[in-house]
């Protein structure tokens, strides 16, 4: 959101540059691996969707507040709400096609190519984080982003 409001042109480079703000992020180790191994670990497409749906549903309930929260910061009251929700609709993007891709039975080339992008963008090294430290981590960085964005 900070720079779909720095970023001109509208909506659509604000939401190119959210896409690339999430694939840049994503080069920062951030603890999501161990979630990823659990979650792809699944012995059956059923157990894999009881254990994806709850992280997804608690990530879109934690980012809607978090963008809810921003709408409101002094920082980013001069830019309009379009162009506020494409940057941030393009920073879970990829999660989104990654998510998509990964509930398809057999999913399409592109959906393929374009999950593989978003993978080659990860962290590949020794990941740092167990699951809770990287929530931690992440929850820092959640809070004083928010904090910069009202102080
Ligand atoms: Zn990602």
């Amino acid at each position: 959101m900070f720079l779909a409001s720095w970023i001109p042109g509208g909506p659509l480079p604000a939401l190119v540059a959210g896409v690339a703000s999430h694939l840049a992020l994503d080069a920062i180790p951030h603890g999501d691996a161990g979630i990823g191994h659990w979650v792809h670990s699944s012995p059956n497409h059923v157990t894999k969707l009881q254990r994806l749906l709850p992280v997804v549903f608690a990530d879109q309930i934690l980012g809607g507040g978090v963008f809810l929260l921003l709408l409101s910061s002094p920082r980013l009251a001069s830019t309009g709400f379009w162009i506020l929700l494409a940057g941030a609709f393009g920073s879970i993007l990829p999660d989104y096609i990654t998510g998509i891709r990964d509930l398809l039975p057999k999913p399409p080339v592109w959906l393929e190519s374009l999950h593989r992008i978003h993978q080659k963008c990860h962290y590949s090294g020794k990941e740092p984080f167990t699951i809770l430290t990287g929530l931690i981590f992440q929850a820092v960085l959640v809070v004083t982003f928010l904090l910069l964005a009202f102080f």
